[in-house]
């Protein structure tokens, strides 16, 4: 581990001046250019309009509302709560520059009783690995999951024997207090209230920040045994909705490149180190959330490869991932691999090489969301697909960056046949207002065109759509005929077709399913306007949709206007109609104005 003195005066200029102050502000705070400073909304402070003023030629930040100002120090003590050292050690480690300590006086000088209660006990577990005979159950436990000494030295994994108190035995043995042990998250009470190890016959993997300080430590079963994995409890070092296993070891690569590739488990990382994925980081025990993409921000990550077992859990993860992603404005690239395997697992199959070709080909987050969700709804019914469909453009328009925004929304379009202007009109105003519905969101597909149907045929057909039962107040009196537009003509023979019993049975939703060669036109109906407001909907409205219909239908026929005597009929028989209809009753028969089509 890194020596703990103090770090030369000349060191942490150098570290300060290393620091782009804009970019680190920039990781927590969106800043504009204005003038030769930087302007934004304070960290410190809640304010709608900003007043955080950063000067990259001071080198220093100022906020005019709430009076906070400092140095690229200043801001990272106050922001993370990091003493000086810690400040200056994790600027350094953005920075890339490594320090070079003083003498330290003590180990754990100013790093507080329980740090030094984990440093003591990496210690402990990784002499226990070290000094095990090679016949011993760790040993051959590395052995049968081909794992090298070096990898167990590179990674500082030790053993925690069989027993009940070895770690703290020896915890006690150095003086360690019992309180601290506790809070260091190692020891637990049994009934009687006798003290033991939470960690026992296990491989133990230290996990450690970005400074290399042990935070907790997680245990893989060696023998047979429940849980496989120990995660660590929740310390005041250890908070695992943060935390990532690997970040240490993997700062150098990950630095360069300026991207991390997450996977799920402990040994994953370890092999795909060994494997030449030295950026290869996992959350630990956890899904992974929006403070773990704050994290990676903060370490000027850029990019995530997410590389995920290839089972039903893992594809569930990444999808989780994948709006994660989206809603924290990281990019990221979503690999879930063949076969059920997971990465340790792959590379008894496949090669390095093989892994780097289908991350690269591996869709983003926003395509990788897509996919699923289209694969998951493309058999299943219209509600599945909209409420499906809803959910993609909530998650698009709340993209902040609208390029990645309208790339998104490009796609969505593509895929399930929308307009994309519509679409992008809407989704210019990421989140905050009120979200549109899907209805008025939405264009509908354009392969089967209604515009040449008339405003009543369209109502009428809207109405059968939400009120399948009012089928037969339109049977006997109107046919295909009555109507203008041929693919509203054939849906209604279609629906005449059938009993108005059966007919009337069908869900609204069902009747995509039902009438599938007239799906497109079904969806028009379905979506657009208002229909399915009952009430709008009455008996009256529909038979006087009816005779609408059967007076235009008449003219039509005549290819011309109505003579004044047959107006005068059908304008009679509309009369009557409707005076029967407010009566609650149906008028009987034919009406005159369908005696023209005879
Ligand atoms: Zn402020």
């Amino acid at each position: 581990m890194e020596g703990k003195g103090l770090i030369p005066k000349e060191q942490i200029e150098s570290v300060v001046a290393a620091t782009d102050l804009v970019a680190l502000i920039s990781s927590y705070t969106p800043l504009r250019p204005s003038g030769g400073n930087f302007l934004g909304l304070c960290p410190f402070h809640q304010e709608k309009s900003p007043s955080f003023v950063v000067s990259p030629s001071r080198g220093n930040y100022h906020c005019f509302g709430c009076g906070v100002h400092g140095n690229a120090i200043g801001f990272v003590m106050d922001l993370e709560h990091f003493a000086f050292t810690e400040a200056v050690e994790f600027l350094a480690d953005r920075a890339g520059i490594r320090l070079e300590r003083g003498q330290s006086t003590s180990p754990h000088q100013g790093h507080g009783e329980v740090r030094g209660c984990l440093d003591l006990s990496l210690e402990y577990f990784r002499q226990n690995l070290i000094g095990a005979g090679s016949n011993s159950t760790i040993r051959l436990y590395l052995k049968k999951r081909d794992l090298s000494l070096e990898l167990a030295d590179r990674f500082a994994l030790g053993w925690a024997p069989e027993g009940w108190t070895k770690l703290h035995d020896f915890l006690n043995q150095k003086g360690v207090p019992i309180k601290v042990q506790e809070a260091a998250g190692l020891i637990k009470t049994g009934e009687k209230g006798e003290w033991y190890d939470r960690l026992r016959d296990r491989l133990i993997f230290p996990i450690r920040d970005v400074q290399g300080r042990c935070l907790g430590f997680a245990g893989r079963i060696i023998g047979e045994g429940d849980p496989k994995y120990l995660n660590p409890p929740e310390t005041e070092f250890y908070k695992k909705s943060s935390v990532f296993y690997g970040v240490f070891e993997g700062k150098d690569a990950i630095r360069k490149a300026k991207k991390a590739m997450v996977v799920e488990g402990y040994l994953d990382v370890i092999r795909l180190h060994e494997k030449g994925f030295r950026h290869a980081i996992a959350v630990c025990g956890t899904a992974l959330n929006g403070e773990h993409v704050k994290a990676l921000k903060r370490q000027g990550i850029q990019e995530v490869e997410l590389v995920f077992d290839g089972d039903n859990p893992g594809k569930a993860a990444a999808l989780k991932a994948s709006k994660v992603f989206l809603e924290n404005e990281i990019d990221g690239r979503v690999t879930v691999l063949p076969e059920g395997l997971d990465p340790d697992d792959f590379f008894k199959k496949y090669t390095g090489a093989n892994l780097t070709a289908l991350v690269d080909e591996a869709p983003n987050d926003y395509q990788f969301l897509l996919a699923q969700a289209f694969e998951e709804v493309k058999d299943k019914g219209l509600w599945a697909q909209k409420s499906r469909l809803d959910e993609l453009i909530t998650l698009a328009q709340g993209i902040a960056s609208k390029l990645k925004r309208d790339l998104f929304l490009g796609q969505i379009a593509k895929r399930f046949q929308l307009d994309l202007g519509a679409l992008r009109s809407k989704g210019t105003e990421p989140a905050k207002k009120p979200q549109v519905n899907l209805e008025q969101r939405m264009i509908l597909p354009s392969k089967v065109d209604l515009k040449e149907a008339s405003p009543e045929e369209l109502r009428l057909m809207k109405y059968l759509v939400a009120q399948p039962q009012a089928l037969g107040l339109v049977r006997g009196k109107l046919e295909s005929q009555s109507f203008t537009n041929p693919h509203l003509q054939e849906l209604l023979s279609r629906f005449l077709n059938l009993e108005d019993e059966e007919f009337g049975a069908l869900g609204p939703q069902e009747l995509p399913e039902v009438f599938k060669e007239y799906s497109s036109v079904l969806m028009q109906l379905i979506f657009s306007g208002n229909p399915f407001a009952t009430e709008d909907y009455s008996a009256e409205k529909v038979q006087g949709l009816v005779l609408d219909l059967q007076k235009s239908a008449a003219r039509r026929k005549l290819k011309g206007p109505l003579s004044p005597e047959e107006a005068e009929a059908l304008a009679k028989a509309q009369a009557e109609a409707r005076k029967k209809a407010k009566e609650n009753c149906l008028p009987q028969g034919s009406s005159e104005a369908n005696q023209h089509q005879g």
